[in-house]
C-alpha cells in the first residue's frame, strides 16, 4: 500500500516540489452578465533549485506569459504550454531562474461555467419572480485550477488574499473578513478581503450575488453569519442556533480555537454537493441550511444540524490539518461524519443520534458486504480516482470504524488522541498513520495494527458465538463470481456485556477463533458500535430473544439489522424479522422499526397481488397498534422518537398496509394543505399513490410557490409516487428541461424507482445517456443508477440493466455503479427465493385468513 509522500511523488498528476508557493494575491474582475472573469495573480514562491521551466495547474483558463522576479532580477516566460491530461500550464524561460525566494506574476481569463464546479454561474428566480445571477465557487477536489492558476494539491499550502471587482449592488464573500470596499465608477466596486491562514487551494471560495446576511453573532470572539438569497431571511434561525453550538463544542473538544477570522454559512441556489467546508465561507445547498422549524419534520431538522456540524468540524479536521494527498480524503470525511454525530448528540442528547446512526451503518454494511466493495483507503493517482471516493464507504463506513475505535479506547482517551493529532499537525498535512500514532500515544493500544485491518481491506467479519468461543469469517451477501475485494481477517475490538450483572468487558479478536470469558447471558457487540455482524447459536440466541427488553435501544436495533442481513443471505426465513418485531410494539424505537419497514417495502415490490394482501395484513397487525397508541396528531412534549415512529408507521400502513383510515387521513390533510411535520413526506406519497385527478397539478403549484426548500423538494419528487405513468413521464421530461441540474438526477433516480413506470423511465434515460453525462453535474448519473436498487426484482430486466451500465461506464464513480448492480442482484435473489412461498408463510406465522 502506498502511504508516504516520497512513494507517490512519481505520480504524473502531481507537481514537483522544485517550486513551492507560499502566498497568493488574487484579483478577479467578475462579469456576471457576460459569464466571464479576468484575473491577475501574484504568487510568492520558493525556488528550491535553479530551473528554466516550471509547471502549475490550470485548465479552461487563458493564461498570459509569466513574469518572475527573483534575487533582484526579472525574467519573462514564453507563452505557457498546456497539458489537458495533467491539467497543467508550463512556463519556459530563456535563462535559468536562480534558487531563492521569488514572485510570479501573470494574468488570465476564464468563463463562468454552468457545470457547478470551479468558478461557476447560476441563474435562479427569486421570491419576487425576478431572474437573478450569482457567481460562486466549488473547488474541491481539483477545480481551483479552473478558477485561477495554482499548485492545486492539498499539500501545497499557502496564504490567499482575494480581491473581487463586482457590480456595485451585489454582495461578495470569501474566506476572510472584508477589509475594504471601494467604488470604481460605472456601477462597479472593488472588495478586498483579509489574507487567509496557510491552507490548501481546494478550500478557497468566493461568492458574488444578491445575498443578504444576518447580523453577526459572536461565538468565542468569532463573528458568525448566515448568508442567504434575498427574501429567505425567515429560514435562518435554526442554522444560527446549530452553528453557535457547534463552534463552541468543537473549540472545546479539539482544545484549539477556531482557526479563521470569521464564519459565514451561505445558502447557494445551485450547488452540486450537499455542502462544502471552505474555511470561513461554508457553502450549502439551500435545503441543507435554510429551514422553518415550525413546519419541518424531525428528520429534516436533524439533517440540517448534521450537515452544519459536519462542515464546521472540517474547519479543524481538514482545513487546519489536511490530508497530504487525496487518498487520505477518507480521513477528512469519515472524521467529519463522526464529529457531526458526536456534536449533534451533545446538542440534543434526547434525539439519541448514535441509535439513529445504525441506519447509516447499515447503508455501509450493505455496500461493504458486496464483493465489488473497496478498501476505505486506496491509492489515488488521478483527479478522477479521487472524485470516485465520495461514497458511503468513505463517509459511513469510515465513521463506523472510528466510532468502534472510540468506544473501544474510551471517549476521553480518543479525544485526547485527536487533540494530540491536531496540535502536532496544525497548518500542515498528514497521512492516516499520523492519526493512529497520535491515538497510540494517548491510549497505549496498538491502534495502527487494529485499524489497518479495517482501512486497507474491504468488507467486515461475521462473528459467530458458540459457547465460549467467538470466531470470525468474512461476511458476504453472495458467493463471489470472480475477484472479491472482501478481506479475510480483522482485528476486531469487541465490547461485551452480561445481561445478569450489567458489567462490560472488552477483548481483541485477532485469531479466526478465540476462547473468551462469556456465557449465554453475554451480549457481544454491547453498545452496538461494532462494524461487524453477530450470530449467536442455539440456547444463547433464545436467552437474548427472550430478554429483548433488557437490551439497550441500539442493541435491539443492531439485532434487527443482523436478523435482516441473515434473511438477505438466505440463512433465515423472511418472516423471522416480522415475528421478532412483535416484541417491539410497546417501544418508541424508529431505528429498529425502520429495518422492519424496509423489509416490508422490498416484499411489497416483488409479491403478487395475493402476496401483497398477506403482507398488508402483517403490516396492519404489527404497526396498526403502534399508530393507535401514538395517535396521528403529535402530543405536546412527546419524544422525537415518537414522532419519527409515527411517520414510519403512517407511511408503512398507508403504502404497504393500504390502511383505508390512514389513506383517508393522508388525503384529507393533503386537500387541506396541512402537509407539515413528521408526516409530510408520507402524506404526499400516500396521496399520489391514490391516482386522483388534479393532485399532480396541485403539487406543481405548491412546488412553484413553496416558501421552504424542503417543501419545494417534497413536491418536486411527488410524481415519483404516482400510479399514473403519464404523470411519471411528464416529470421525466421536466428533469431534462426546467428542473435545476442540481436536483434533476435525484428526481430521475426517484422516477426510476416508480412502481408502474420505473422500467420505462430507465429505458428512456439510458437511451439518452450521453446527454445525462453532459447535462448534469459530475457524479450525479450515479443517483439515477441508484434508482434501480429498489425496483429491480425482475431477473430479465436486471440482466439488461447490468449489461447496459457495464458497457456504458460513467466517467467518475463506476465502482459505485458496480456496487449498485450487485445490490440489485441481491434483491433479485431475495425476491426469487421468496416470491412463491412468502404469502403462505406470512399467513401461517400471523394467522391471517386469505380473504381480505
Ligand atoms: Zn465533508
Amino acid at each position: 500500500m502506498v502511504r508516504t509522500t516520497t512513494e507517490t511523488i512519481t505520480n504524473p498528476y502531481r507537481l514537483p516540489r522544485t517550486v513551492v508557493p507560499s502566498a497568493y494575491r488574487l484579483r478577479l474582475d467578475v462579469d456576471l452578465d457576460g459569464a466571464a472573469f479576468a484575473g491577475s495573480l501574484d504568487i510568492d514562491v520558493e525556488f528550491n533549485e535553479s530551473v528554466n521551466s516550471f509547471a502549475l495547474n490550470a485548465i479552461e483558463l487563458d493564461v498570459s506569459t509569466a513574469t518572475v522576479r527573483v534575487d533582484g532580477a526579472e525574467f519573462l516566460s514564453s507563452a505557457p504550454t498546456f497539458d489537458e491530461t495533467y491539467e497543467t500550464a508550463t512556463f519556459d524561460f530563456a535563462s535559468d531562474l536562480p534558487k531563492g525566494r521569488g514572485t510570479i506574476s501573470l494574468t488570465f481569463t476564464g468563463v463562468l461555467n454552468d457545470k457547478l464546479r470551479g468558478f461557476y454561474r447560476s441563474t435562479y428566480v427569486d421570491t419576487t419572480g425576478v431572474t437573478r445571477l450569482i457567481a460562486t465557487t466549488q473547488l474541491e477536489s481539483t477545480d481551483a485550477r479552473r478558477a485561477f492558476p495554482c499548485w492545486d494539491e492539498p499539500a501545497f499550502k499557502a496564504t490567499f488574499q482575494v480581491t473581487l471587482v463586482i457590480p456595485q449592488e451585489m454582495a461578495a464573500f470569501s474566506n476572510t473578513t472584508e477589509q475594504s470596499s471601494t467604488p470604481l465608477g460605472a456601477g462597479r466596486r472593488e472588495v478586498v478581503f483579509a489574507q487567509t491562514m496557510v491552507m490548501s487551494t481546494y478550500l478557497v471560495a468566493f461568492v458574488v450575488g444578491p445575498f443578504e446576511a444576518t447580523a453577526p453573532t459572536s461565538v468565542l470572539g468569532t463573528p458568525v453569519r448566515i448568508v442567504y438569497p434575498i427574501g429567505k431571511g425567515h429560514l435562518v434561525d435554526w442554522a444560527m442556533e446549530i452553528s453557535v453550538h457547534a463552534l463552541e463544542y468543537f473549540s472545546d473538544y479539539f482544545a484549539i480555537p477556531y482557526p479563521g477570522d470569521k464564519v459565514d454559512l451561505l445558502a447557494i441556489p445551485d450547488f452540486a454537493a450537499g455542502a462544502m467546508e471552505n474555511l470561513g465561507c461554508v457553502t450549502f445547498r439551500e435545503s441543507e441550511l435554510l429551514i422553518d422549524p415550525s413546519s419541518a419534520s424531525h428528520a429534516e431538522l436533524e439533517r440540517v444540524a448534521l450537515v452544519i456540524n459536519h462542515e464546521l468540524a472540517h474547519m479543524w479536521f481538514g482545513d487546519l490539518v489536511t490530508m497530504d494527498w487525496w487518498q487520505g480524503i477518507w480521513l477528512n470525511e469519515a472524521f467529519a461524519t463522526f464529529m457531526e454525530s458526536i456534536c449533534t448528540d451533545h446538542f440534543r442528547p434526547e434525539w439519541k443520534k448514535w441509535v439513529g446512526f445504525n441506519s447509516s451503518r447499515d447503508a455501509a454494511f450493505t455496500v461493504d458486504g458486496q464483493h465489488s466493495t473497496r478498501p476505505i483507503e486506496y491509492e489515488v493517482v488521478s483527479p478522477d480516482d479521487c472524485r470516485g471516493m465520495f461514497d458511503v464507504l468513505t463517509y459511513e463506513k469510515g465513521c463506523s470504524v472510528l466510532r468502534m475505535l472510540e468506544q473501544y479506547l474510551g471517549e476521553s482517551t480518543f479525544r485526547d488522541g485527536i487533540r494530540i493529532y491536531l496540535q502536532r499537525h496544525a497548518y500542515a498535512n498528514t497521512v492516516t498513520a499520523d492519526l493512529w500514532s497520535a491515538l497510540e500515544a494517548a491510549s497505549g493500544e496498538p491502534v495502527g495494527d487494529i485499524m489497518d485491518t479495517w482501512i486497507l481491506q474491504g468488507g467486515y467479519p461475521l462473528l459467530t458465538v458458540t459457547g465460549t468461543t467467538v470466531s470470525q469469517e468474512p461476511f458476504a451477501y453472495a458467493k463471489a463470481k470472480g475477484e472479491s475485494n472482501i478481506g479475510s481477517r480483522w482485528r476486531v475490538p469487541v465490547i461485551t456485556r452480561s445481561l445478569d450483572n450489567a458489567s462490560t468487558d472488552t477483548f481483541l479478536l485477532i485469531e479466526s477463533a478465540q476462547k473468551v470469558a462469556i456465557d449465554d447471558t453475554t451480549i457481544v457487540n454491547a453498545g452496538g458500535s461494532g462494524f461487524y455482524r453477530t450470530t449467536y447459536s442455539g440456547e444463547h440466541l433464545r436467552v437474548i430473544a427472550n430478554r429483548l427488553h433488557e437490551l439497550d435501544e441500539i442493541e435491539r436495533a443492531v439485532l434487527f439489522s443482523d436478523t435482516w442481513a441473515s434473511i438477505l443471505v438466505g440463512r433465515a426465513p423472511f418472516e423471522d424479522l416480522f415475528t421478532l418485531a412483535r416484541g417491539l410494539e410497546p417501544l418508541d424505537e424508529p431505528t429498529a422499526w425502520s429495518v422492519v419497514a424496509t423489509a416490508a417495502r422490498l416484499a411489497d415490490r416483488f409479491l403478487d397481488d395475493d402476496g401483497r394482501d398477506a403482507l398488508a395484513q402483517v403490516v396492519s397487525q404489527l404497526l396498526g397498534p403502534v399508530l393507535s397508541r401514538l395517535g396521528i396528531t403529535p402530543i405536546a412534549g412527546e419524544s422525537s422518537q415518537a414522532g419519527e415512529l409515527r411517520a414510519v408507521a403512517f407511511a408503512s400502513l398507508g403504502l404497504v398496509g393500504r390502511d383505508t383510515q390512514v389513506i383517508d387521513e393522508a388525503t384529507r390533510r393533503f386537500d387541506a394543505n396541512s402537509v407539515t411535520g413528521d408526516l409530510a413526506d408520507a402524506i404526499v406519497s400516500i396521496t399520489m399513490r391514490q391516482g386522483r385527478a388534479g393532485d399532480v397539478a396541485i403539487c406543481e403549484e405548491r412546488r412553484a410557490s413553496a416558501t421552504t426548500p424542503q417543501d419545494e423538494l417534497r413536491y418536486l419528487y411527488a410524481p415519483a409516487s404516482s400510479v399514473d405513468p403519464a404523470v411519471v413521464l411528464d416529470a421525466y421530461e421536466r428533469a431534462f428541461t426546467t428542473v435545476r441540474t442540481q436536483d434533476a438526477p435525484y428526481l430521475l433516480g426517484s422516477l426510476v424507482r416508480n412502481r408502474v413506470a420505473g422500467p420505462q423511465v430507465w429505458h428512456l434515460v439510458t437511451a439518452r445517456w450521453h446527454e445525462v453525462e453532459e447535462r448534469f453535474p459530475e457524479r450525479s448519473p450515479i443517483a439515477i443508477v441508484a434508482g434501480v436498487l429498489t425496483f429491480m426484482t425482475d431477473p430479465a430486466l436486471a440482466r439488461e440493466v447490468r449489461q447496459f451500465h457495464e458497457s456504458h461506464p460513467v466517467s467518475v464513480g463506476q465502482q459505485q455503479v458496480a456496487q449498485i448492480l450487485d445490490l440489485m442482484d441481491l434483491n433479485v435473489d431475495v425476491a426469487q427465493r421468496n416470491v412463491a412461498t412468502l404469502a403462505t408463510r406470512l399467513r401461517s406465522a400471523f394467522g391471517a385468513s386469505s380473504e381480505t
